[in-house]
């Protein structure tokens, strides 16, 4: 049986961190993830990094959290962050009581925010409505999920970590950790730390302990471009539909906030999807005219009351949970659970993430195209810049940069292919790169012969979930929807593929 000092349950951002905390500290271990790295709550939020401002009146304690890990990323971790800035904008009608209490609340909780004219505002921010009554301009930042839970990962794993993705934790009993990975297998730890979001409860229920956790779920719009520049959020007690940003060259509207009992397969209901754009096309005119591409959903893992959005440490000994929090504030959460971690193994090296790069920052001539995409680990990109021919054309992912993903970033499909590259996030969903991409995987022997067929369909399936809910709602949508259709029809087809498959290879 494989040995290691600690076994991290949950790949998502927290659980991420953790193992880069611990391996920084000389701390052998081994991090355990179901599904893809990212591909919980982490991937299914909008990537803004707070400024704090949404919480300085509800919970002042997440507010000033917030505040200060914004800084501290900004430090560790400036090319995977965008610094966009934001605005807080309230509107005519909007509860101007509000206002007074948003500004004492900065003041107290150390969050940075000018007081801004509606024409100052107007300038910055051009689309807004012209409704605007009053704002603030505040440190907000946007960051890909995906990515940072990667570079956490993979800079773990050069500080000796071992990271598994598809590696289902289902069993916890004296240290052993059960796990499902191409069979069953078993890794034995003095501490198992459970990472692992609004799955918490379930996974601590395998050790035979209980945590009082809920799931809230959030939906989240995909508008076609960027309909700003910087993070719009409403100005007022936090409601659904209070925030717009700009992510890569779309527009990500969000999010609404609704008890939920399940933690798979949950659905997007179209009254949602209705709030949503309502509530956005109202503050950014030019949604109006934009395409939706997709909605997709999460769950907030919330322990206590819902309004609260800090995080809980439940230390067993030998058994640490940490979950609720926020994107915001992983590192903090990572460096409370290793420092009990070491508390409990007697270890005194002390937390060093506030200080340290995620990854060596590299710049040099020729490396800024992929630096913007891929942050510190451009460099590592940039090795197979030769391969320059385009797959995704809609997000102008190139054949080098499917390689280097597949290759160099925990990839064991399609879909993780996407969530590192953004192939297929764009215009036609994937509709014909995951097929390029297939065949691009196929040649180079990453996957096979027999797999190749499930691995399209899947990816496929995937991107139809996230249109199906917007159908009712635009026409453009189910266009796009009989188009995938058809494409699903020929792909179930698989002799036709394989034919296909096999002509193209010789041309490659
Ligand atoms: C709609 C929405 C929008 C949000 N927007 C923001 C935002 O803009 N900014 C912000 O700061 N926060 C935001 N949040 C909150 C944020 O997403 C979460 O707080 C954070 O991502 C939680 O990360 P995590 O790593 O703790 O959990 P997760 O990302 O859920 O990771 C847990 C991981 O554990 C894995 N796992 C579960 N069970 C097992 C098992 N048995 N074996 C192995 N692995 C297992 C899961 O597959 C998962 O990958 C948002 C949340 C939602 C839902």
């Amino acid at each position: 049986m494989e040995r290691h000092e600690v076994c991290v349950v949950g790949g998502g951002i927290t659980g991420a961190g953790i193992a880069r905390d611990l391996a920084l500290r000389g701390v052998d271990v081994v991090l355990l993830e179901k599904g893809d790295l990212g591909v919980g709550s982490t991937g299914r939020s909008h990537g803004l990094v707070h400024s704090g401002g949404r919480y300085v009146v509800t919970d002042p304690e997440s507010a000033a959290q917030c505040a200060s890990e914004n800084l501290i990323l900004r430090r560790i971790a400036p090319s995977f962050l965008q610094d966009t800035g934001g605005l807080f904008v309230g509107f005519r009608g909007d509860d101007e009581g509000y206002y007074s209490e948003f500004a004492r609340g900065c003041r107290s909780t150390g969050v940075v925010a000018e007081e801004l004219t509606p024409e100052e505002a107007l300038r910055l921010e051009p689309g807004l409505s012209q409704d605007v009554e009053v704002a603030f301009r505040v440190m907000d930042a946007v960051a890909d999920p995906f990515l940072l839970t990667v570079a956490n990962a993979y800079a773990a794993s050069l500080e000796g970590a071992e990271v598994l993705t598809y590696a289902e934790v289902v069993g916890i009993r004296d240290g052993v950790v059960r796990y499902r990975r191409d069979g069953e297998h078993e890794v034995k730890a003095e501490v198992v730390v459970n990472a692992s979001g609004v799955w918490a409860a379930k996974v601590a229920e395998l050790a035979g302990y209980a945590i009082p956790l809920k799931a809230y779920r959030g939906t989240i719009l995909v508008y076609a471009g960027r309909a700003s520049e910087h993070v719009i959020n409403r100005l007022r007690m936090p409601s659904q539909g209070d925030i717009m940003l700009p992510h890569r060259n779309t527009t990500l509207a969000g999010t609404t906030f609704s008890p939920e009992s399940r933690l798979e397969r949950y659905g997007i209901e179209v009254e949602e999807v209705r709030i949503l754009r309502r509530e956005a096309e109202r503050v950014l005119h030019r949604l109006r005219s934009r395409r939706v591409l997709r909605a997709y959903a999460g769950l907030r893992p919330i322990v206590g009351e819902g309004r609260k959005r800090g995080f809980s440490l439940f230390p067993e000994e030998g058994f640490i949970t940490i979950t609720g929090g926020k994107f915001t504030t992983y590192r903090l959460m990572a460096e409370h659970a290793s420092d009990e971690v070491c508390r409990q193994l007697g270890i005194r090296a002390r937390c060093t993430t506030a200080s340290t790069p995620i990854l060596e920052e590299e710049q040099r001539e020729g490396l800024e195209v992929y630096i913007e995409r891929y942050g510190a680990l451009g460099a590592e990109a940039a090795g197979y810049a030769d391969r320059r021919r385009r797959i995704c054309l809609c997000e102008d992912v190139s054949e080098g940069e499917v390689l280097f993903a597949a290759e160099r970033l925990f990839c064991r499909n399609l879909r993780d292919i996407r969530r590192r590259t953004r192939l297929g996030m764009g215009y036609c969903q994937g509709r014909r790169c995951t097929f390029e991409a297939a065949l691009v995987l196929y040649s180079a022997g990453i996957i096979n012969h027999a797999t190749v067929h499930t691995q399209v369909l899947n990816s496929l399936r995937e991107r139809w979930k996230g249109l199906l809910p917007l159908a009712p709602e635009a026409e453009e949508v189910l266009r796009e929807l009989r188009l995938m259709e058809a494409t699903f029809g020929c792909a179930a087809c698989y002799d036709r593929i394989k034919k296909h498959v096999h002509g193209l290879e010789r041309f490659l």
